[in-house]
């Protein structure tokens, strides 16, 4: 694997205007060529699929597994999808009927922002590079990828193979760190998505603000997960466990601490357990040879053993580390409180605490009093349950008996809210983000004859005329809609006592003339 080389500084400049000139030469115009592109881009994943798992691996440790499973399979997924959707979310949209407008014409084009900025991080180095690089392709754009100096196998790899695969007047690489992504924001780009934390994102929008640059920002947070006791309890410690261990905690939608009721921490602390011993059967536990994911960086494992040693909670399996691997094994941490190290930071790392809290609203109340997550996680069989949980908080998604994988269903975006981050990709998602939404009409000359009155000079007769296109209201409300829905409650009491009294009159009196008859 080659070593990671950084762009020279005084390339970037030119890159970025051959990226110009690659845009406005019209090349992405016709979707056959971003179609073209596209596939040439599925294939770089397909082609080289060894050569990626081995870049996983040198990076992250990661188990063949995790690395198709996770990357390899998931981005020619997102590549292939958007290969065989763009035609159609390219397609000219008409909006629906309308008297007033119709006539003009009216229609949105989508069209490409530009040259555009993808920053991605380390954690799913590919996934998250090469996915809304398809997003920007397949709306049209020249990109530049700026993949993650944490990960130099993958990003060395990705600055190899991107000029072999794909058009360099439209898509370039440039590595390297601090100083190199500076000199990019430096630049003025027609959008910018960043996925990474939430420290360097306020760079990146300060950057972006300088030009008034629309941008997206793929952040991450603290996710919770809420445990009714009325779930299927080993499905859910499976699930929890596996969205915790996968790509050793490195997850920005990895479950990152556990609500659970106090009198139900034992039991789910025991399924926990043993799902725990069902991934890992062996004497050599989550070390055993592509078991298990490894930590980034020496400074990502100290900041999360760290986290770790300054628990004041229980640990209940795992703890084991070693610095010179970067290993830290899968770790549960019971009876964690607020104000614990594990619920200062996001943990980003293998370790999962639990908080015992008394019921479901103190849970709520909980979530509510953090910042907005990623990923919100409740585990219930009863649907009350999980309605009261989504109805009253706010989360980039909100899953229920489910972790991490909802980040790759089709047809759902993938963004966050609050300091989760703002904008979506994924799919349709990431090609909208990518494109102008262009608004045109296109009116005939005989409209004049209604909308006329526009012109000066103005006089009465023309603000009349005007005044017809005033919209008609609906009926002004009784009050608020409370208001309204309780008056028609008694409403319905009232009718019913009405109806009951008629008829009670109506039964005496009949009575009454049989008697007398
Ligand atoms: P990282 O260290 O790989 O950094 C991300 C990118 O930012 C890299 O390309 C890096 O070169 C660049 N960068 C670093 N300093 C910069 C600067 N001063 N100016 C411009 N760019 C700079 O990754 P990270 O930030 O440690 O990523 C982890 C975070 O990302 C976690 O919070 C995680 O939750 C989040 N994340 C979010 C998503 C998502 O889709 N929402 C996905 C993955 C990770």
């Amino acid at each position: 694997m080659p070593e990671l080389v950084y762009t020279p500084l005084e390339d970037i400049d030119k890159i970025h205007a051959e990226l110009r000139t690659g845009f406005q030469s019209g090349k992405l115009k016709p979707i056959a060529y971003r179609k073209y592109q596209l596939l040439q881009l599925a294939y770089l994943v397909k082609d080289n699929s060894k050569r990626l798992e081995e870049a996983l691996a040198k990076d992250l440790g990661r188990p063949p597994l995790e690395g198709h499973f996770l990357e390899i399979s998931a981005t020619l997924t997102e590549v292939t999808n958007t290969y065989c959707n763009v035609a159609k979310w390219a397609k000219p949209e008409k909006p629906g009927f309308s008297l007033n407008w119709t006539v003009m014409r009216p229609i949105v084009y989508k069209v490409p922002k530009g040259v555009v900025l993808i920053i991605s991080p380390f954690n799913y180095p590919m996934y998250l590079a090469l996915g809304p690089l398809a997003a920007a392709l397949a709306a049209g754009n020249a990109a530049v990828l700026k993949p993650s100096e944490s990960s130099p196998a993958m990003s060395s790899l990705l600055a190899e193979l991107i000029p072999k695969y794909l058009d360099s007047d439209l898509v370039r690489v440039v590595n390297g760190a601090v100083p190199e992504s500076t000199k990019l924001l430096d630049l003025q780009w027609d959008h910018i998505m960043y996925t990474g934390g939430y420290r360097v994102a306020k760079i990146v929008a300060a950057a972006a603000a300088k030009y008034l640059t629309p941008l997206t920002l793929e952040l991450g947070g603290k996710s919770p997960v809420i445990i009714d006791p009325d779930c299927d309890l080993a499905m859910a410690a499976r699930r929890i466990l596996w969205g915790k261990v996968v790509n050793a905690g490195q997850t920005c939608v990895a479950p990152d601490y556990i609500l659970v009721p106090r009198s139900f921490q034992d039991k789910f602390v025991a399924a926990l357990k043993s799902a725990y011993e069902s991934f890992y059967p062996g004497p050599e536990g989550p070390s055993a040879p592509e078991a298990y994911s490894r930590i980034i960086t020496p400074q990502a494992f100290k900041r999360i053993k760290g986290l770790l040693d300054n628990t004041k909670g229980s640990v209940v399996f795992g703890g084991e580390t070693d610095e010179a691997s970067k290993f830290i094994a899968p770790t549960a941490v019971r009876d964690v409180k607020e104000g614990d190290s594990l619920m200062s930071e996001e943990i980003f790392g293998p370790v999962l605490p639990i908080v015992p809290v008394e019921n479901v609203d103190e849970a709520i109340a909980f979530v509510n009093a953090h910042d907005h997550p990623l990923a919100l996680y409740v585990f219930s069989q009863n649907p009350e349950f999980k309605a009261k949980v989504f109805n009253n908080t706010q989360s980039g998604a909100a899953v229920a008996n489910e972790t991490v994988i909802h980040t790759a269903a089709e047809g759902l975006p993938f963004g966050g809210v609050g300091t989760s981050g703002y904008g979506a990709h994924t799919g349709k998602y990431g090609f909208d983000t990518f494109t102008h939404f262009r608004a045109s009409l296109d009116s005939s000359s005989w409209i004049d004859k209604i909308l006329g009155f526009r012109y000066p000079p103005y006089t009465k007769a023309k603000l009349k005329a005007s005044l017809k296109l005033l919209p008609r209201l609906p009926a002004r409300p009784a009050g608020p809609p409370s208001a309204t829905a309780r008056s028609k409650w008694w409403g319905k009491w009232f009718f019913l006592a009405f109806v009951v009294a008629i008829a009670g009159g109506l039964t005496k009196r009949l009575k009454t003339s049989s008697r007398s008859s």
